[in-house]
């Protein structure tokens, strides 16, 4: 083995890192994280639908469309958001659901909303053991739009899990009283 060689491999050792495994109480602590920052979104999209019930529905407001209609299988990624599967689920009580005739999910629903009778497809899709992901895909307006205008890239509080991501210009993780003030519209 020539010098160099000896000394490239040595320089290659020291960059290798050994892999870092999370300790049992640093589980925990992230554990109690997500739970309280999922908590705190869960309770401010409730707030969300406060106002949407007291003026017309959901549908009337441009960021809740937007937020239930990411995506990943349109850019090929493989990520669940949590925004969008917590407004999904506050939602569904005001959506008449049938069956769907697209089969492109593991599950297909139509959706349409009691108030406005707006239209959505509802799909539902697991990707590996760990991530899954659920989208409400607008088909048909039938109401006026009365909320703020979306804004991009969109402000997420926890936003994605999952194995590839968009870019940073699509959407990004913002303080929660930024995400407050996009999703409140104050
Ligand atoms: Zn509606």
């Amino acid at each position: 083995m020539t010098k160099f060689l000896r000394i490239f491999i040595k320089l290659l050792m020291c960059n290798i890192k050994p892999k870092k495994y999370f300790t049992e109480e640093e589980i925990k602590d992230r554990n109690v994280l997500f739970e309280r920052k999922h908590t705190q979104l869960f309770d401010i999209l409730k707030s969300a639908f406060k106002i949407y019930d007291s003026k017309l529905c959901q549908c009337a407001y441009p960021r809740f469309r937007q937020l239930v209609q990411i995506d990943c299988s349109e850019s090929g990624n493989s990520f669940k958001c949590w925004e969008t599967e917590i407004l999904i689920g506050l939602s569904k009580k005001n959506f008449n659901v049938t069956q769907s005739n697209l089969k492109d999910e593991v599950t297909n629903e139509k959706w349409e909303c009691k108030k406005c009778n707006s239209t959505y497809e509802f799909g539902w899709s697991d990707f590996s053991i760990s991530v899954d992901r659920e989208k409400l895909k607008l088909i048909e307006l039938k109401t006026e739009s009365i909320g703020k205008e979306t804004i991009k890239p969109i402000p997420l509080y926890i936003g994605l899990y999952g194995h590839s991501y968009p870019p940073k210009t699509e959407m990004y993780n913002a303080e929660f009283s930024e995400f407050e003030k996009y999703i409140l519209e104050k």
